[in-house]
């Protein structure tokens, strides 16, 4: 099945999540400050929280993401360091992933969240 005319595609949806964009026209500037995304898209005019608990979504996204950088992070220092696991070090590199991480990536969720409902609402809106 090909992309609908005028669909930006799953991997550009997801490069404009990533980079903080429109999922519909790929304009940035979305955020009045890091962490106040505007109601719509200043291009394009799409309206961003379509519904209540709508940033359940991006709430996901951002733990996801967050463990999945601990997880990798917590291997790779165990595969170089077993037997002899430092754990003040690792300690000093994890607990801050979990304490900023979200934080920092907190914007960046919203915007893939964005992208991901995007994208199945023009699947779900072609296919009928
Ligand atoms: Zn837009």
């Amino acid at each position: 099945m090909s992309a609908p005319e005028g669909f930006p595609g799953t991997t550009k949806l997801f490069v404009r999540g990533a980079l903080r964009r429109c999922p519909r026209c790929g304009s940035g500037h979305l955020f009045e400050h890091y962490f106040t995304i505007k109601e719509d898209c200043p291009r394009c005019g799409l309206h961003f929280e379509r519904e209540h608990g709508y940033w359940v979504g991006a709430l996901a996204w951002n733990i996801a993401i967050v463990m999945a950088l601990f997880i990798v992070t917590f291997v790779v220092i165990m595969v170089l360091t077993v037997p002899d696991v430092p754990v003040g070090l690792s300690l000093l590199i994890l607990v801050p992933i979990m304490l900023i991480g979200p934080i920092v990536f907190y914007p960046f969720s919203k915007t893939l969240w964005m992208a991901l409902d995007y994208g199945f609402l023009q699947r779900i809106s072609d296919s009928t």
